[in-house]
C-alpha cells in the first residue's frame, strides 16, 4: 500500500528517525509508557537503528514489516512506538522468552535482531538512584519527595542511554526469521448466553450453540506482568 506523503500518520516519528533525533522519539514514546526510563529509552534506540538498518521508510501498520518481541517490560513499548508495529495492528509478534531483545524483519524474512546489554545500562545507575530504587520500588516504603527525586533520575539517565554507542549496549546481528502469515480475518458469531459477537474460532459450543469462552468458564490465554499464561477459570 502505497500512501501520499501527507497521508502518513507516522511522518513526525519516522522523520525523527532518519533524522536522528532520538530525545524527540523518546518524548513521543512517553506519550504511550507514561514515564521516563532506560528500558523504554533502549527499546526507542533499539527500534531507530533496526528501521534505519533496513531501510524502512515507512511503517504502516500492514504486517509487510514485523516486529518479533522477546520481553513484555518497558523496553518493547520503545519498540512499539518507533517501528510501528504494535499489539493491536499484528505486526508485533511476541516470544514470551523473557529477554529484553528484538527483531525488526521484513514480510521476506530478513531482519535485524537486537538484545540489550543490561551491564553497561546498569553502570550508568548512580548510586544515589540505586538506593532510591530499593527503598521506592523494591520496599515500596519511600516518601513522595524520594519518588519525585527518582523519577527525576530516571528521566536524567533516559536521555543519557541514547547517547551511548550502540555497540556497547546492544549485540547486533542480521537474522534470517520465519514471519507468521498474515493474520486472518475471522467471521464473528453471537455468543448464545451474553449476546456478545466473538471471533468465530475463539467461539466453544454449548449445546449446539456458540458460546464465548468467558460464558464458557474455559480455559484462556492471558498476556499480564508474568508474561502468558492459561488461566483456568475457578468452578462454578
Ligand atoms: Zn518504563
Ligand atoms: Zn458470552
Amino acid at each position: 500500500m502505497t500512501l501520499r506523503k501527507d497521508e502518513n500518520p507516522r511522518r513526525e516519528i519516522e522523520d525523527a528517525i532518519y533524522a536522528g533525533d532520538l530525545p524527540k522519539l523518546l518524548r513521543i514514546s512517553g506519550m504511550l509508557h507514561g514515564h521516563y526510563c532506560s528500558f523504554s529509552a533502549l527499546g526507542v534506540k533499539a527500534g531507530a537503528r533496526a528501521m534505519k538498518e533496513l531501510g524502512i521508510r515507512q511503517s504502516t501498520g500492514m504486517e509487510e514489516v514485523v516486529a518479533i518481541v522477546e520481553t513484555n517490560n518497558c523496553f518493547s513499548d520503545g519498540v512499539q512506538i518507533v517501528t510501528g508495529c504494535s499489539f493491536g495492528n499484528n505486526a508485533l509478534i511476541y516470544r514470551d522468552y523473557g529477554k529484553t531483545a528484538f527483531t525488526l524483519a521484513r514480510r521476506n524474512g530478513q531482519g535485524l535482531r537486537i538484545s540489550v546489554r543490561p551491564d553497561r545500562v546498569m553502570a550508568e545507575r548512580s548510586p544515589e538512584a540505586n538506593e532510591l530504587w530499593e527503598r521506592v520500588v523494591v520496599q515500596r516504603r519511600g516518601s513522595e519527595a524520594d519518588g519525585k527525586r527518582l523519577s527525576a533520575l530516571w528521566k536524567e539517565l533516559s536521555f543519557r542511554v541514547l547517547t551511548l554507542p550502540d555497540e556497547e549496549v546492544f549485540d547486533i546481528r542480521k537474522v534470517n526469521v520465519d514471519v507468521p502469515a498474515y493474520a486472518r480475518i475471522f467471521a464473528s458469531v453471537k455468543c448464545s448466553v451474553c449476546g456478545e459477537d466473538v471471533m468465530e474460532p475463539r467461539a466453544r459450543m454449548k449445546d449446539g450453540k456458540p458460546i464465548c469462552l468467558p460464558c464458557s468458564h474455559q480455559e484462556y490465554y492471558q498476556l499480564a506482568g508474568d508474561g502468558l499464561s492459561i488461566i483456568t477459570p475457578r468452578a462454578q
